[in-house]
């Protein structure tokens, strides 16, 4: 590992520049196929849990993924954003600045939904953590993002050897699988990014 790589490796990456890099690896050529195949894939619920002290936003989803024998498979592909700068008193928090974002959220349990503001996020500067329990992400993904600091949570236990199966993702790039990448596709809409 060189110096640069150091310190590469030490700092954080933000979801543009995670698309940008698994999308230009050529060695993950099945990336386009993992971008196409999330029309298949169905957000149908989202859940923000904004950590205000600690100035992160926890978005987890569930998504319903379509096989080709016509079953349903559930995941729960998760972000988190990093140092969100949330607005004191969303109340009052203009939702037609075109800088603030306001999403509905339950902040205490059982408490019902209040509205949450913060400045909008950037896709190639707000730093994120994902995680998803699919078998791409886990083998594909999760080691090289860790290794990035954009794992959420524990590390997944390594899997069997496979015999020589080649390595899904020799350049040990990090990535997203067709869950999260979608999952980004429905917060677009939600005008969270500036
Ligand atoms: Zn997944």
């Amino acid at each position: 590992m060189n110096y640069y790589e150091f310190w590469t490796r030490l700092d954080e990456i933000s979801l543009g520049e995670m698309f940008k890099k698994m999308m230009e690896d050529p060695t993950l050529a099945a990336c386009k196929k993992r971008h196409n195949a999330i029309d298949m894939v169905k957000i149908t619920k989202l859940a923000w849990t904004p950590y205000k002290g600690m100035n992160t936003l926890l978005v987890r989803a569930l998504a319903q993924s379509k096989q080709k024998d016509g079953s349903v498979h559930e995941y729960t592909p998760l972000v988190e954003f990093k140092k969100v700068q949330y607005v004191k008193d969303a109340t009052y928090a203009p939702k037609y600045l075109p800088n603030i974002a306001v999403i509905s959220a339950v902040m205490q349990q059982g408490g019902s939904p209040e509205p949450v503001a913060f400045y909008k996020l950037q896709r190639d500067k707000t730093d994120v953590l994902v995680r998803c329990q699919c078998e791409d992400y886990k083998w594909t993904f999760s080691s090289h993002n860790k290794a990035a600091g954009a794992l959420f949570g524990g590390a997944y236990k390594k899997p069997k050897p496979q015999g020589l199966k080649p390595s899904p993702n020799p350049n040990k790039i990090e990535g997203m699988c067709k869950h999260i990448l979608k999952l980004f596709k429905v917060l677009e809409k939600t005008g969270i990014f500036a």
